[in-house]
């Protein structure tokens, strides 16, 4: 698609700023974007492969966020312009899930019929917040979450029937609370209104359960893609003890458990913990482990215990991991360490530390879940250096 294509199909360009679609071609992206990558890890790897683009770049986002506010006393729906608290109205977003864009358009529409307040930041009186709709790409279930300021909703029950009416491919509604004044969208408290109050998706042939609040990959064609370059670079044969860190809703270890001898996850979240272990169980996965702790602690207390493991698989948030997780996997003598990251700079500070430690970076498979943003996932397969 040329540049000049892409800018006529967006009516956003240049106000929302999420993205930076008509700017430059796919390919050109993704050149650039392996060069960021050879930037921050060069030091320690040699072998940075070509990025694995999207075979179509476009509504590849099957979670799909709006806030919602008003505009001359019409009720609007879109994300905050960069660096500010003004709504920028964004229906049919090219990256975004094109159900999920839609659902949100009937949504906004509905607040109007039933005269429902918006919630004002500035104020803080009003109900309605945010919409997060998410969609398992395999499966085609899609979760709707309104999150509302309190918990009394009028007419909830009239606007759950006219939404299902009007949007027969929803499968789960949820009312999610945040009373409180916070840039983070979900609140603690959520109650099911329609559904089973989650969905599920299929990666790599497994099923997985996600709950309103768990991280799940918002690209899951990517995403797939991604894992099977991990199990690759694992090569596992059948005996080993494998190690899934910052595990989330347990993902990496699950699709990598038929080949592993046995699979712990561990993870903080405890919500993510309890779908995971509910994942296990739905795909019959009987050496798969699952742990709500912190990382680091838990790996300590296994090197302390005397035990190994043979891979140990790690995907930190944004912020990377830390030196002291990075000395509590290196006690655990794996032979190979496998470096899923979303931020090449926290990596390239990451892989210094385990070059510290004797782990050398052999190979980078840079790989494109986020098409026309600036975030590029990274797979690093590291192993121990020869004496
Ligand atoms: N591997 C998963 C999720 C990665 S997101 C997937 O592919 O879907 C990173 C995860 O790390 C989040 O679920 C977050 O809750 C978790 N996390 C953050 N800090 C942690 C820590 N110190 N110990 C364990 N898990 C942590």
């Amino acid at each position: 698609m040329g540049k000049k294509e892409c800018v006529e199909n967006c009516p956003y360009v240049k106000k929302c700023g999420a993205c930076h679609i008509g700017e430059k071609s796919y390919a050109d992206e993704l050149a650039e974007k392996r060069k960021r990558v050879v930037d921050n890890i060069g030091k320690y790897c040699n072998r940075v492969n070509p990025v694995a683009g999207m075979y179509y770049p476009y509504h590849y986002r099957n979670k799909v966020h709006a806030v919602f506010g008003k505009r001359r006393e019409e009720v609007i729906a879109g994300i905050y312009a960069e660096g500010t608290h003004n709504i920028i109205p964004v229906n049919d977003c090219l990256i975004e899930d094109a159900q999920a864009s839609a659902i949100i358009q009937t949504v906004t529409e509905l607040i109007k019929a039933f005269k429902l307040w918006v919630y004002n930041e500035d104020t803080r009186r009003g109900l309605m917040r945010h919409i997060l709709v998410r969609k398992g790409a395999s499966t085609k279930q899609i979760m709707v979450v309104l999150v509302t300021a309190q918990p009394e909703f009028p007419h909830k029950n009239q606007f759950v029937a006219k939404l299902r009416a009007r949007h027969p491919e929803i499968t789960t509604i949820v009312q999610n609370i945040n009373g409180k004044q916070t840039t983070m969208v979900l609140g603690d408290k959520s109650k099911t209104l329609y559904g089973q109050g989650y969905i599920e998706d299929v990666l790599l042939g497994l099923h997985f359960r996600i709950s309103p609040g768990s991280f799940y990959q918002v690209n899951s064609a990517q995403t797939q893609a991604l894992y099977k370059k991990v199990i690759q670079a694992a090569e596992l044969t059948g005996t080993e003890t494998v190690i899934d860190a910052y595990c989330g809703i347990g993902t990496i270890g699950m699709c990598m458990h038929a080949k592993a001898g046995r699979v712990i996850g561990i993870e903080l979240n405890e919500q993510a913990v309890k779908d995971a272990k509910a994942n296990a169980r739905r795909n019959n996965l009987e050496q798969m482990h699952f742990i709500a702790a912190d990382a680091t602690e838990y790996m300590t207390y296994m090197s302390q215990n005397g035990e190994h493991a043979d891979v140990i698989v790690m995907d930190p948030p944004r912020s990377g991991s830390t030196e002291a997780f990075v000395r509590a996997a290196a006690a655990l003598r794996p032979r190979s360490v496998i470096y899923v990251s979303c931020n090449p700079e926290t990596l390239g500070r990451d892989l210094g530390w385990f070059a510290k430690e004797g782990y050398i970076a052999r190979a980078a498979w840079p790989i494109d879940m986020f098409g026309f943003t600036d975030h590029i996932e990274t797979c690093v397969l590291l192993s121990q250096k020869k004496k």
